[in-house]
């Protein structure tokens, strides 16, 4: 039989079928042989042990789309970061560091500003302009008004996608609107041994899959604002800003990091408006960051 690990916690696999329901599974030590731990997102193929407990073992891995590091999972076709237009202010150097990580890791990320209500035409406009620059899309929502739901589920649909956002922006009152059921997919198996994962008496948070509707799940996922900078060299940030792409090699230097070289096309272009400042600000102080990460 197969499915999808929607959760890993102590030892467990916890693997949606979409016939049957959610199996508590073991992994066999074939992997541990092989070096290879199954993920959050995997397919794999189990064997059932026990039919009426829903208890089984995961036998085979299924071959991966892509592994994601943060957050650790697989088969990750996009991911949804969340932020507020206000109340709380969108924190946009944590949503800079979001993107660039998602980049790196080669996972397209859309930008959902919740509670659009609240923000005027102008400044909405600002903010799209913003990031669908560096190519992400970029919705307005109000979780509260029921506005600009439709737009989420068609980009969510027949995929799966990390879901993030600092608390407090509304992410909560978006999933319940996907994920009617969500509580219910929360609770593992009949045993009541693992109840409202992710929630409350577990303290260490897992990343965990909901099931959407078919074919389309949502990875949610916690810890979102204590982000640490992926891997990436100084040198090598650049690249991960997609507006800066055009401009690379027509710098005056070879290799031109685009923050103190004269003659720098990137700057230029910032000062003529065509990149947009703060992002530039963005990618100056996340080269600052690596720069003293680096000497420690
Ligand atoms: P979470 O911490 O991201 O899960 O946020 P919640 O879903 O708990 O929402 C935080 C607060 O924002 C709550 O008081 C919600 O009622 C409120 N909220 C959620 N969506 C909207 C919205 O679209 N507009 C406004 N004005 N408030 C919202
Ligand atoms: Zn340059």
């Amino acid at each position: 039989m197969q499915g999808k690990i929607v959760k890993g916690i102590a030892g467990f696999y916890y693997v949606h079928v979409v016939e049957f329901g959610i199996y508590e599974c073991k992994a066999k030590g074939i992997f541990r042989k092989k070096g290879t731990k199954p993920l959050v997102g995997d397919n794999v193929e189990i064997e059932v042990i026990d039919k009426d407990n829903f208890k089984g073992n995961v036998v085979d891995i299924l071959p991966r789309k892509n592994e994601l590091i943060r957050p650790a999972s697989a088969n990750i076709d996009q991911a949804m970061v969340i932020f507020a237009v206000k109340t709380p202010e969108p924190n946009f150097n944590l949503l800079d560091k979001f993107i660039l990580m998602m980049n790196y890791q080669d996972v397209p990320t859309v930008v959902c500003f919740n509670k659009e209500e609240l923000a005027d035409d102008e400044y909405k406009n600002e903010l799209k302009k913003k990031y669908e620059g560096c190519g992400c899309e970029c919705i307005f929502i109000s979780a509260k008004n029921n506005i600009g739901i439709d737009r989420v589920m068609e980009v969510l649909k027949g995929k799966t996608t990390v879901l993030a956002g600092p608390s407090g922006v509304g992410k909560s009152t978006l999933t319940n609107l996907l994920i009617p059921d969500m509580e219910e997919q929360g609770e593992v198996s009949q045993t009541g041994e693992v109840s409202r994962i992710g929630r409350g008496r577990h303290t260490t948070r897992h990343s965990e899959i909901y099931n959407v509707c078919k074919q389309t799940y949502i990875c949610d996922t916690p810890g979102f604002t204590s982000l640490n900078l992926p891997d990436v060299e100084k040198e090598d940030l650049r690249f991960y800003f997609e507006e800066f792409v055009p401009f690379e090699g027509k710098c005056r230097f070879n290799g031109c990091m685009h923050v103190s070289e004269p003659g720098c096309a990137v700057k230029q272009a910032v000062e003529d408006g065509i990149i947009n400042y703060d992002r530039y600000k963005s990618y100056t102080d996340i080269f600052e960051e690596i720069k003293n990460k680096k000497k420690y």
